[in-house]
């Protein structure tokens, strides 16, 4: 099955070309292209890019272009042996060296690496590092060569991580040892403490960097209530989104009692936590990577190794620890680039539940609580309820916490889509705070919220508050309603709680002036729009022949024992359905089609889809669209008139306006231009923000079809933006 090619990099007129060949891609996503020349020219590289960024990509393709071995250090047996396992897939010689294998077939493995059979290895950093290795490096080094050492994971060197590997902090001797071999160190760890460390403790030397926006613009993210129907809506969220996701919860007994709960509702779901032995974690995880079952309910244990690039959605049911832990969780969904969903839901009473987790944290040997350690617990607490509460966009305050700037509305996340209103609720705010006044600020919401109701609680009878003043003047609104002023006041630092079990509720400087009539309180209400399941539905011949594709997909996968990913990412299959390629020549331009891939599944895909096509009488319904011109072609008057005008500064409308031309015409004529490689400035036709992003989704769609490009990016631009854009990409690539 593994066609073994090798190449240098003089085989290819381009690195677009060796993408295509290697991975089936058409063009590279941001960053990527800069990271792989630093590379070739063998600079140390620090490479810090969200998960899905495309980091594997980054060290591969030099690897498979330079002479000589990469070695990838990597954390996890796991994910060294899926990555193997991917590109093996791809035809592309790699091979790990763990303790999963035999004294023979290390000595296999190795005596082919010896013998240039091989470009990557993956290694474990305690094989490395062990001086009982150092004499096969050496041999490799003077057999074949060693082309540079790249370090996966890169956080694991760093003790302010979170994955802090006492192993990584050895991987410096390398750089002492080999001084002139270059290292690339690759994350996704978004913080500047660690990222600093990493260069520091590898020792990188005038490293060229790479720090990558870590907005992920295919994740939807949104907070729901979580209320009486918070498991229903779940349960219709998982059945709506037709894909593999994960449940996070806070203890394993929950993720046993919800995994059970799910299966009786005739949902396939598996629990993986911390407390399951080896064995059946691992034998869950490959269900789950094998699109066996589609959900995992999970502790926080299911983590690092998931590889699995099509998980859907991922559901917090539980708070995520702090902000960084929800961002990465939340992560792991849509790796691919496709659309995902991120959801957490949130109730307030699961934070009495962190406080108390809080509280427990006591140092193990004098049994005295972590004061300084409870203090950051809680300050991380109040900033995920905070992003759970906040009514601005989901995006600015996450990548506002990483120090990452992002404004205005990203129209794709709940508080974009689905604004909240907000209500003028001061004398509403002034009744709560002289009923704590009144009670003497010595009780908690709960029991406020009791006496502005009218309760006839004995608590509310035995301390005589029937008796004053705010009894019973609130009861229009509900129970709910009161809560939700109480947390905002809290919020707004316009009311004090305090930390005890009591959670006593008391005036402070702002609560008076609300009291003093001098300052005004809004509360944003919850909306009732945000629907469980937004509607996307397909045309529906492409919704049966995709299913059919998965189908086919899952056949072959199974008969090689590999997940379905491997075979195709879901976008292929999904361009496939769309396009309906009849031939191998139409085939290939499909995104993730590559020349392995073509030779290895083309036949069975295009026949599936010639006979679909035949069964249903359809065509291939857009033929591939026109190839970029040839640098020397002869353009014509026509155009240059058109280019004249637009240097003199004219729109493309008044352009239109000047030549009694429609303007999709003027665009047409730019568009060619710019392929063309004359002086047409992109910057005056398309806004920076409309680049990026048509960039980027032309990374995940491929670009030789306009109509997922659009899709993907749910209309916002024009088919003439994208036709702009799409020609400036193309102009550079043939630059180099
Ligand atoms: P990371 O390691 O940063 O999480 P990966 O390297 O696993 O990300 O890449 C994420 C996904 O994006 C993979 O499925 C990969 O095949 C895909 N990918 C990477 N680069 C490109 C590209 N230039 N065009 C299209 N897809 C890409
Ligand atoms: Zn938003």
């Amino acid at each position: 099955m593994n066609i073994n090619r090798q190449s240098t990099s003089s085989q290819f007129s381009s690195l677009e070309a060796a993408l295509k060949d290697f991975f089936g891609y058409d063009s590279f996503r941001p960053g990527q292209q800069q990271i792989i020349t630093a590379a070739m020219d063998n600079r140390d590289v620090l490479v810090i890019m969200p998960t899905g960024g495309g980091k594997s990509i980054c060290f591969q393709l030099p690897a498979l272009l330079k002479s000589g071995i990469t070695i990838v250090v990597s954390p996890l047996i796991a994910l060294m042996e899926d990555q193997v396992g991917a590109l093996v897939n791809n035809g592309i010689p790699a091979t790990f060296l763990n303790s999963s294998l035999s004294a023979i077939e290390v000595q296999q493995r190795q005596t082919n690496i010896l013998n240039g059979l091989i470009k990557l290895v993956y290694v474990a950093p305690e094989r490395l590092m062990n001086h009982t290795f150092t004499p096969f490096l050496e041999r490799m080094e003077s057999c074949v060569g060693l082309a540079g050492w790249v370090i996966d994971e890169a956080h694991c060197v760093s003790e302010w991580g979170h994955d802090f590997r006492p192993e990584y902090r050895q991987l410096v001797k390398l750089r002492q040892r080999y001084s002139h071999i270059p290292i690339m160190a690759l994350t996704a760890t978004a913080t500047q403490r660690v990222r600093q460390d990493i260069q520091t403790q590898l020792g990188l030397n005038n490293p060229f960097i790479h720090i990558a926006s870590f907005n992920r613009p295919n994740l939807y993210y949104e907070v729901r209530g979580k209320g009486k129907n918070a498991y229903q809506e779940m349960v219709q969220l998982i059945r709506g989104v037709k894909g593999s996701g994960i449940i996070y919860c806070l203890s394993r007994k929950r993720v046993e009692q919800l995994a059970r709960q799910l299966q009786q509702d005739g949902i396939m779901a598996l629990p993986y936590h911390g407390g399951m032995d080896d064995q059946s974690r691992l034998d869950h995880q490959i269900r789950f990577t094998k699109d066996d079952i589609p959900v995992m309910v999970a502790t926080i244990a299911f983590g690092m190794g998931i590889n699995k690039p099509d998980v859907r959605f991922v559901v917090h049911y539980d708070l995520p620890r702090n902000i960084e832990a929800y961002y990465q969780e939340s992560g792991r969904a849509g790796r691919d680039g496709e659309l995902a969903r991120c959801t957490l839901f949130f109730n307030l009473k699961d934070i009495k539940t962190i406080e108390w987790m809080i509280e427990q944290k006591l140092d193990p040997t004098s049994g005295e609580p972590l004061i300084g350690e409870q203090q950051i617990a809680r300050q991380q607490l109040r900033q995920v309820i905070d992003y759970a509460q906040s009514t601005v966009c989901r995006r600015s305050v996450q990548l506002g916490y990483f120090g990452e700037s992002f404004s205005g509305n990203c129209g794709h996340c709940d508080n974009c889509r689905y604004p909240r209103p907000v209500e003028d609720w001061t004398v509403e705010a002034q009744k709560f705070l002289s009923c704590v006044a009144r009670c003497q600020e010595r009780f908690g919401m709960t029991h406020i919220i009791d006496v502005l109701r009218g309760s006839r609680k004995d608590k509310v009878r035995k301390h005589g508050h029937e008796r004053i003043s705010t009894y019973g003047i609130g009861k229009d609104r509900s129970v709910d309603e009161w809560r939700l002023l109480g947390r905002t006041l809290i919020q707004l630092g316009l009311l004090n709680e305090s930390t005890d079990d009591f959670a006593t509720l008391s005036l402070n400087q702002g609560s008076w002036e609300v009291l003093r009539k001098q300052r005004p309180v809004q509360v944003s209400l919850p909306t009732l729009l945000n629907p469980v399941q937004p509607s996307n539905a397909l045309p529906q011949e492409e919704e049966e022949l995709l299913a059919l594709l998965k189908t086919l997909r899952k056949q072959l996968a199974d008969s090689q024992n590999l997940p379905p990913f491997m075979v195709f990412h879901d976008n292929s299959l999904r361009l496939m359905a769309q396009y309906r390629p009849q031939t191998l020549e139409e085939f290939k331009h499909i995104s993730g089609v590559g020349q392995q891939k073509l030779v290895l599944y083309g036949d069975r895909f295009t026949e599936l889809i010639h006979q679909y096509c035949q069964d249903h009488e359809l065509t291939t319904p857009v033929t591939a669209p026109p190839k970029p011109l040839p640098r020397n072609q002869e353009i014509s008057e026509t155009y240059l008139d058109t280019l004249q005008l637009h240097q003199a500064g004219l729109t493309p409308i008044e352009i239109a306006d000047k030549k009694s031309i429609r303007v999709d015409r003027v665009i047409e004529h730019l568009t060619i231009l710019l392929e063309a490689g004359y002086a047409v400035d992109i910057n005056t036709l398309v806004s920076l923000t409309a680049q990026t992003e048509i960039q980027q989704a032309m990374s995940i769609t491929g670009e030789h079809y306009l109509a997922p490009v659009r899709k993907y990016l749910q209309g916002r631009y024009s088919y003439d933006d994208i036709k702009l854009v799409r020609g400036w990409v193309r102009c550079q690539q043939l630059q180099r």
